[in-house]
């Protein structure tokens, strides 16, 4: 099933406990919106999810299997990180056709997602004289390459104008109707509350609400 589990997530840097004791499950075919404020976890789930931070206890699952045990990874997760690293001087194509290579992904997947994200003729342009908008466009088309059903973006909207900002939350809520599971953080509830279908919201480490979005407003 294309699902995220976190299940007793814990985490600890030094004296911090960034993640203490976190569960929630993404569900296919809904954007889950990740709410927190800056420094509540969110990142450290994410990235853990993704085996770049070992968990200190508890585990996450990507369709009921840990990171390190997916046979491809890029087509079974994909994710926006916040400090997605590009190289500047690299063309924002090429970037995607030696990831594409190094995984094994037809040359033509990268000039699907170019299309699919609406990278344009940027693509074809260094990734260091991008806007932030076309830089999110590179990495969400990244995300993409291994046409993975669970995806995760942290923060994606951070910094962009209206437009950006709209076109992102249309993009994610299509992904959702063809069937992926789609997580997004943000540190602001109002960034989330009228594109996502579920809510999970997190509170240094801790979950604090992990509703449906109907229920809440029903309720509130
Ligand atoms: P969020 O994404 O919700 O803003 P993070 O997961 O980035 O939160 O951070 C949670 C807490 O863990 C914060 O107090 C942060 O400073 C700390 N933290 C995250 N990564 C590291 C790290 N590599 N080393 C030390 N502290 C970290
Ligand atoms: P590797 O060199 O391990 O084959 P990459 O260089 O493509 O993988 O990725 C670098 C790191 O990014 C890896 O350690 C991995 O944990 C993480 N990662 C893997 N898959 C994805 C993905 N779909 N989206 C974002 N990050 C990923």
């Amino acid at each position: 099933d294309a699902t995220i589990e976190v299940r007793g997530l814990r985490k600890q840097f030094g004296q911090t406990v960034a993640v203490d004791g976190l569960t929630f499950t993404v569900e296919p075919g809904q954007v889950t919106g990740f709410v927190g404020p800056n420094g509540a976890g969110k990142s450290t789930t994410m990235r853990a999810v993704l085996g770049l931070e070992a968990p200190d206890a508890g585990e996450t699952l990507i369709g009921g299997r840990r990171y390190a045990e997916l046979r491809t990874p890029l087509h079974e997760v994909g994710a926006l990180l916040d400090a997605s690293a590009l190289h500047p001087g690299r063309r924002g194509r090429d970037h995607l056709l030696w990831l594409a290579h190094s995984h094994g992904i037809p040359r033509r997947r990268v000039d699907a997602v170019i299309e699919q994200v609406g990278l344009g003729s940027a693509a074809r342009r260094r990734a260091g004289g991008y806007s932030l908008g076309m830089q999110q466009r590179l990495g969400i088309a990244a995300a993409l390459l291994g046409d993975p059903p669970v995806l995760m973006f942290d923060e994606p909207v951070n910094g962009l104008d209206t437009d950006g900002i709209r076109w992102i939350r249309g993009f994610l809520r299509a992904l959702a109707r063809e069937g992926r599971a789609v997580l997004v953080s943000s540190h602001l509830m109002s960034e989330l509350e009228d594109s996502a279908d579920h809510l999970v919201v997190i509170g240094r480490g801790r979950l604090v609400a992990d509703t449906s979005v109907a229920r809440l407003l029903a309720t509130a």
